[in-house]
């Protein structure tokens, strides 16, 4: 029998889980408890008998787990704890102490909890699910996969900030990445579309969602990544702004009086795309572009910008590419975004055909032209699928 694991990824007001098949790669369950702690939530569970809404109090992390069990218990498949090989579980960051997924006792639990201080808002409700998720399936084995694992093999050369090491190391103050869980899956099924092993094929992943990270891949490992001490660093996201000069943060606190919450708040929530144009949905700043909008034109063009100044860094470090693989919201469905990005760097082998890019992509593909020196893809993420694999595989290693 193929194995089964709960996947679950739980934030601040939702639980997103999916039951998958490992074997098969397909999702038997997938659903979604949004809204807690408020007094209405929202409830949709995509099982056997289609699409299930409900709206109904889900006070917390534990109530929505509840709801979850329930919500299999009447529309299923049947979610029978001897039936599933593990519960997987995302977490965002792993710090320095989690090269790679756990399985969860105390003592990892403790440790996520420690780690909170890297990432607030994170940490805590991805620590609340896995504590009701281990209450409603005692005897189950429960892994965690981190967000920054992956990166966990970037050199001291990649992570190292040039800043006091001393107060570097006091803080824990280095690059730790995200979106691993993504960047691993999407460059091995890379070289795997290549006909290679991972460990001979050299990677760019450019992740595009709301949320925005590239990585560069060498023989099947992170070397290099653009999110730092948290995701805010690198490529513009929907309301991140990605680099800037540090010394705008002192000189708004100095000139605007601004607060540290103020800053945070700006710089995370307000910036980006949304700070850029207006919206921090790609499809509005399209529209805005189409009707003439100069400030939306002027965004994209600073998106673009970012992105191709992250892949020839990234060629430079590399040396060789072999693939450039596009993935997320943006990078499946946004052949304007995929065909800018990447425009002007046929010297260095990258070329988009214009026909292939064409249209959103539910499947993986190639949008090079034929003969390319890099293979350009698309490549669908399936973080889940990655979270259950490693569940299975670290479960099988105790076994
Ligand atoms: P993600 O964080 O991966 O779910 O990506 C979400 C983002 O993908 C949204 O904010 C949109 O900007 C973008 N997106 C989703 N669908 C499309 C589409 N059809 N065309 C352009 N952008 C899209």
């Amino acid at each position: 029998m193929s194995p089964k694991v709960l996947v679950i990824n739980s934030g601040s007001s939702s639980i997103k889980y999916q039951l998958v098949e490992v074997d098969s790669g397909e999702a038997l369950a997938t659903g979604l408890v949004e809204r807690i702690g408020q007094p209405v939530g929202a409830v949709r569970h995509d099982g056997p008998d289609g699409r299930t809404s409900l709206e109904q109090p889900v006070p917390d992390h534990e109530a929505g787990i509840a709801t979850i069990l329930e919500l299999f218990a009447t529309h299923g498949p049947k979610l029978d704890a001897s039936e599933l090989t593990a519960v997987g579980h995302r977490v965002v960051q792993g710090g320095d102490r989690f090269a790679g997924p756990a399985l969860v006792d105390d003592a990892v639990e403790a440790a996520i909890d420690d780690l909170s201080t890297l990432a607030p808002l994170h940490n805590p409700p991805n620590l609340a699910g896995i504590r009701a998720a281990r209450r409603a399936f005692p005897t189950l084995p429960h892994v965690v996969v981190f967000d920054t694992s992956f990166h966990s093999t970037l050199p001291p050369a990649a992570y190292t900030y040039a800043i006091d090491q001393e107060v570097a190391s006091l803080y824990s103050i280095r690059r730790y990445g995200a979106h691993g869980t993504s960047h691993r899956y999407v460059s091995h099924r890379a070289a795997e579309l290549l006909g290679k092993d991972p460990a001979d094929v050299n990677v760019i992943v450019l992740h595009l969602g709301n949320g925005a990270s590239a990585t560069a891949v060498r023989g099947g490992v992170s070397v290099e990544t653009s999110m730092g001490l948290t995701p805010l660093e690198g490529l513009v996201m929907g309301t991140r702004s990605g680099d800037i000069d540090p010394a705008v943060v002192f000189h708004l606190q100095r000139v605007a009086g601004m607060s540290t919450d103020e800053l945070d708040d700006l710089l995370n929530r307000r910036s980006g795309m949304l700070g850029l144009s207006g919206s921090s949905d790609m499809r509005d700043v399209h529209d805005a572009v189409e009707a003439g909008d100069e400030r939306a034109r002027t965004a994209l063009q600073v998106y673009y910008h970012r992105i191709r100044a992250y892949v020839g860094a990234y060629y430079a470090q590399l040396g060789r590419v072999d693939a450039i693989a596009f993935t997320a919201g943006i990078g499946e469905n946004d052949d304007i975004v995929r065909i800018n990005s990447l425009a002007g760097l046929e010297r260095l082998g990258i070329a988009v055909d214009a026909e292939r890019n064409e249209g959103r992509k539910k499947d993986e593909c190639v949008i090079s032209p034929d003969g390319s020196e890099v293979t350009v893809f698309v490549i669908p993420t399936n973080e889940e699928l990655e979270i259950a694999r490693q569940a299975v595989e670290l479960v099988a290693q105790q076994g």
